[in-house]
């Protein structure tokens, strides 16, 4: 059974070029970036290197790039760093009810230890009101973090125009771009904002590497204390052959990014009409236009998520669900809570995200699939009974 994956929002496939350009830094150019011979200046080049590519994708500026272990790294050290630095100023954040939980878990932490957090609502297509962020500014505020796109519903946040508003009232904005970067086109400097996360295995990079870009004069205290390496911001041997794999996987984004986005536009949008219109009781999830390129999120009355999605992992489709199914609560998903989902509805939602190797022909199979798993689970559902 050939597999079709559709949760590239999970995680992509590490590109093959990505994968080649990686593996001389584990075997031959293995030095420590910190080492003052060649063979150690050879890993320093090649970070320098990658440097410079990110920072040319998202119109930074190249010593404004700190590499670290991940996206949700770069969420922590934003917002960590950011109180921490900024204590004589205030402690009030303002963040949204739909952010990704490496920005919601942070900010609890933080309020378990005195700062205060506005959780800005959303409309009911996952939107942030501007006006709202303007409204929940106070003289205490330091940081506004509202995400780029939503990683579940795919809803792209109006962050250019919240940009100006923090820039007017002087508080540093930050955005959780990991779903964004390598997928659409980014320029730091027309959103207006001040930090930005970002991780290499959401756009074909390896796992385990991130970037917080950081605005030239943005105060912040590292997160992570040790030797001199990222300009004394980040401590800690450097993953070489990930930076490298970055370094790469944003080469490869600039080159398709547009005509790709383009493409899963084409296949998100017929996926999502032949579903709401060939199948009973569906509703489409996030915004219809202002939505990630690959992002299709659905709600399926009566039938539960977790029973579709290992029924769909069985005929090979790889999905994602609506629930938290790593955790033994089954919580509904807090995006779908947050857009006013019923939380019946939240836990009969499935996310397909697309990527680079998805192809026409997957998605009718995929529909098709999921439309005889639907009637068969249905034929079963107390729900749906119980409503006839
Ligand atoms: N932020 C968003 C919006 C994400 O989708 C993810 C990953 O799913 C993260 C942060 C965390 O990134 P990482 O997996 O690199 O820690």
């Amino acid at each position: 059974m050939k597999r079709i994956y559709l949760d590239y929002a999970a995680t992509t496939p590490t590109h093959p070029d990505v994968v080649k350009a990686m593996l001389p830094y584990f075997t031959e150019f293995f030095g420590n970036p910190s080492s003052i011979y060649s063979l150690g200046q050879q890993s320093k080049g090649a970070i320098e290197e990658a440097r410079v590519k990110v920072a040319g994708l998202i119109g930074a500026r190249d010593e404004e790039i700190i590499f670290t272990g991940s996206g949700t790294e770069a969420d922590n050290f934003a917002l960590k760093g950011t109180v921490w630095a900024n204590e004589a100023k205030g402690n009030h954040i303002i963040t949204s009810r739909i952010e990704h939980h490496a920005i919601l878990e942070t900010c609890k932490f933080l309020e378990n230890r005195g700062c205060k957090v506005t959780y800005l609502p959303v409309d009911s297509q996952g939107l942030v009101n501007p006006d709202d962020v303007k409204k929940a500014i106070t003289p205490k505020t330091i940081l506004v973090s509202i995400m780029h796109a939503n990683n579940e519903v795919g809803t792209i946040q109006p962050i250019a125009e919240i940009g100006k508003i923090t820039k007017e009232a002087g508080v540093y904005f930050h955005t959780d771009a990991v779903q964004t970067v390598g997928h659409l086109p980014i320029n730091v400097n027309e959103l207006g904002v001040d930090m930005l996360s970002l991780s290499a295995h959401k756009l074909y990079g390896p796992k385990g590497v991130g970037v917080l870009y950081l605005r030239k004069g943005t105060r912040l205290l590292p997160l992570i204390h040790g030797g001199e390496q990222e300009h004394r911001r980040r401590a800690s041997t450097e993953n070489v052959p990930g930076i490298v794999g970055l370094g790469a996987a944003v080469e490869i984004a600039k080159k398709e990014m547009t005509a790709e986005s383009e493409r899963l536009t084409v296949l998100r949008d017929k996926f999502i009409k032949s579903v709401l219109e060939g199948m009973d009781h569906t509703r489409l999830n996030g915004h219809p236009t202002r939505r990630l390129p690959n992002n299709v999120n659905i709600s399926i009355e009566f039938v539960e998520g977790e029973s579709m999605c290992l029924n769909l992992d069985m005929e090979g489709v790889c999905v994602s669900t609506g629930s938290a199914c790593s955790s033994a609560s089954l919580e509904p998903s807090h995006v779908l809570i947050g857009i006013g989902v019923p939380q019946e509805l939240a836990h009969s939602s499935l996310r397909f995200t697309l990527g680079k190797w998805t192809t026409e022909e997957e998605m009718t199979q995929t529909y098709e699939v999921l439309s005889k798993i639907i009637t068969k689970l249905r034929a079963m559902s107390p729900l749906l009974k119980s409503k006839r």
